[in-house]
C-alpha cells in the first residue's frame, strides 16, 4: 500500500539539492532530510509510539522540528505541533484531549512537562532550538532508513488545533489525503517549481507555515530558507535570492514600513502570498504601488487546508481571496435555511472538497454539528460569491452584532471607518447593551498625529451607514489585539469593554 503523504515527498525529493538553508547559512540537503527523518522515525518507533498514536511537539522552529514532523509521517504517528507560546495550563488541556504517546518539548520545559505527560501516558523527549536534544541522542543510535508504515489516504497524519480565535481550539484531524491533495493542488496553482526558494518566516505549529509553506516546497522539490521568526530588514536582504514569500497580513504592513522596499528589492521575487487573516485592500494596493507585485490573497482554515485562491496567471482582485481551488467547492448559503444564495447575497461560507478534514478530535457532536446533510464543511466564516466566482469574507459568523433586532456585519462597518482621514484600522465589535441586545462598538487606531476623536468618526459615518448600523462608541486604541497569526482577537476586545453599556 505504502504512505500515502510520504511517498509523494520522497518521490519530489532532489537527493543533493538544497531543501533547507538556515540563517547562518547551513544547510540541509533532500538527501540529508530524508536519512535524518528515517532516524528520527527509528527514534520515535523505539519509544513505544503506535501507528495512529499521537506525537505532542511543543518547541522553538528549526529544521529538526520540521524533519520531526516528517518522521511523524513515515512511522504512522498522528503529528500534534503546538504553539510554544502555550502556558502549562494551556499544555494540559492539549495533552488531556489528544492523549499522545509522546511529547516532544523544550529541555527547558521538561521538568515542568514531566507530571503532565505521566498522568495522560505520555513519555517526554526534548527537542532544542538547535538541533539538540533528547530525542536527537536516540535518533543517533537509528539506522539512516526506515520501512514507512503503510497509510492510506484515509489515514490521519495530523491533529492540528484551530487558533482558538472564537473559543476554545478544537483538535481538526487531517489526513494523508487532505494534506497530499491540497499540497499538489497549491503547487501547480501557484507554478511551484524545482527553482523556486520559499522565504519561510511563519510559525511551523499552524497550517500556514507547516502544510501550506513546507508540504508545498516538499513537493516541488524547491527550497527554503527557514527562518526563526518574522524579521523584515532580513526578508528584504533575502529576497535578492528567494522567489517566493508567505506571509500574514502584518508581514506586509511591516514590510511596507520598511524605506527598503521598493522595485529593485523584489526583483528576483515572482510570487508574494498573503492568507491566514484579512489583507486590508488598501496594503494590497499599496504594496502593488511600491513592488509592483499583487499580493495573491488567499483563504483557508485549520480544518480545511486552503479553500480559495488568487490567480496566478488571472486578475487578483484586492478585499477578496479568489476562486475556489480546482476540485474544491465553496458555496454560500443562508445561515438559517441552508438554502444557497444568488451571487453577491452574504452568507455562510460552506466548503466540499479533499482537502476538509475528517472531523474534530473526539468531538462527533460537534462534527455532526459543522456538516451539511450532503456533505459540506460550515466554515463559520461569512461571505460572498461574485458573478465571476471570486469569494470575498465579510467576516465570522460570531462576529456578527445583533443591535435592536438587525443584524450588523463588522466588516461593512470597518471598511467605512477605515477610509475616514486619520484611521489606521478598526475593529468593530457587539457588546451587551440594555436597550439593543448588543450595542455597535467601534474600536479604532489613529495614524500617528491624527486629531480624529469619537465625534469625527460619528459625524463621517451619519450619511454613509444606515442608522442601526452606526457605532453607539467609538474607543481609540494604540494597538489591536492580535494573535501570532496576524488575526485581530475581537474576544479580547468584548471582554475589554464588556461593561460600557452598563
Ligand atoms: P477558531 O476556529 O479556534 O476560532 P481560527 O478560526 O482563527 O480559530 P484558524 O483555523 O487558524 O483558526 O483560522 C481560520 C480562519 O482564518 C478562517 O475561518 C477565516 O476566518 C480566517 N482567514 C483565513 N484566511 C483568511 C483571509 N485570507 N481573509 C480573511 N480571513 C481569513
Ligand atoms: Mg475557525
Amino acid at each position: 500500500m505504502g504512505n500515502h503523504l510520504f511517498d509523494a515527498i520522497r518521490d519530489a525529493a532532489r537527493d543533493d539539492s538544497v531543501f533547507i538553508e538556515l540563517t547562518d547559512g547551513r544547510t540541509w540537503t533532500y538527501r540529508e532530510v530524508l536519512s535524518f527523518s528515517a532516524r528520527l522515525a527509528g527514534a520515535i518507533a523505539s519509544l513505544g509510539v503506535q501507528p495512529g498514536d499521537r506525537v505532542a511537539v511543543q518547541v522553538e522552529k528549526s529544521a529538526e522540528a520540521l524533519v520531526l514532523y516528517l518522521a511523524c509521517v513515515r512511522c504512522g504517528a498522528v503529528y500534534l505541533p503546538l504553539n510554544p507560546a502555550y502556558t502549562l495550563a494551556e499544555l494540559e488541556y492539549f495533552i488531556g484531549d489528544a492523549e499522545p504517546r509522546l511529547a516532544v518539548v523544550a529541555p527547558t520545559a521538561k521538568e515542568a512537562v514531566s507530571p503532565i505527560a505521566a498522568r495522560h501516558g505520555a513519555v517526554v523527549e526534548t527537542l532544542d532550538a538547535v538541533g539538540g536534544g533528547s530525542l536527537i541522542a536516540i535518533a543517533d543510535n537509528e539506522p539512516n532508513d526506515f520501512t514507512d508504515v503503510d497509510r492510506d489516504a484515509d489515514d490521519l497524519a495530523a491533529i492540528l488545533y484551530t487558533s482558538g480565535t472564537t473559543g476554545r481550539s478544537k483538535g481538526a484531524m487531517l489526513t494523508h489525503g487532505n494534506l497530499l491533495s491540497n499540497a499538489l493542488t497549491l503547487r501547480d496553482h501557484w507554478w511551484f517549481t524545482s527553482a523556486d526558494r520559499l522565504i519561510h518566516a511563519l510559525p511551523i505549529f499552524h497550517t500556514h507555515g507547516l502544510f501550506v509553506a513546507t508540504n508545498v516546497t516538499l513537493l516541488a522539490g524547491a527550497s527554503m530558507f527557514l527562518l526563526p521568526k518574522f524579521d523584515p530588514d532580513e526578508i528584504l536582504s533575502l529576497m535578492a535570492r528567494s522567489s517566493v514569500l508567505m506571509g500574514v497580513p502584518t508581514f506586509y504592513t511591516r514590510l511596507l514600513q520598511s524605506p527598503h522596499l521598493d522595485r529593485d528589492a523584489v526583483t528576483n521575487m515572482r510570487l508574494f502570498v498573503s492568507g491566514s487573516a484579512p489583507l486590508l485592500a488598501e496594503t494590497h494596493v499599496e504594496f502593488g504601488r511600491r513592488t509592483g507585485h499583487a499580493i495573491l490573497e488567499r483563504y483557508g482554515m485549520t480544518e480545511t487546508n486552503m479553500n480559495t485562491s488568487n490567480p496566478y496567471d488571472g486578475e487578483r482582485i484586492a478585499g477578496t481571496v479568489g476562486l475556489p481551488l480546482p476540485g474544491v467547492t465553496v458555496r454560500v448559503v443562508d445561515a438559517a435555511t441552508g438554502k444557497p444564495l444568488p451571487p453577491e447575497e452574504t452568507g455562510m461560507i460552506e466548503i466540499k472538497g479533499p482537502n476538509v478534514f475528517k472531523g474534530y478530535w473526539r468531538m462527533p457532536e460537534k462534527t455532526a454539528a459543522e456538516f451539511t446533510e450532503d456533505g459540506f464543511f460550515i466554515s463559520g466564516d461569512l461571505g460572498t460569491i461574485d458573478e465571476q466566482g471570486y469569494v470575498c469574507i465579510v467576516g465570522r459568523g460570531k462576529d456578527v452584532v445583533i443591535s435592536g433586532g438587525y443584524n450588523i456585519y463588522p466588516k461593512e462597518v470597518e471598511l467605512e471607518i477605515d477610509r475616514i482621514e486619520g484611521v489606521v484600522e478598526s475593529a468593530v465589535i457587539g457588546v451587551a447593551h440594555p436597550d439593543f441586545g448588543e450595542g455597535v462598538t467601534a474600536v479604532v487606531v489613529r495614524k500617528p498625529g491624527a486629531l480624529v476623536d469619537e465625534a469625527a468618526v460619528l459625524m463621517a459615518l451619519g450619511d454613509r451607514l444606515a442608522r442601526y448600523k452606526q457605532p453607539k462608541r467609538v474607543m481609540f486604541v494604540e494597538e489591536l489585539p492580535r494573535n501570532t497569526m496576524g488575526k485581530v482577537q475581537k474576544n479580547v476586545l468584548r471582554e475589554q469593554y464588556a461593561g460600557l453599556f452598563v
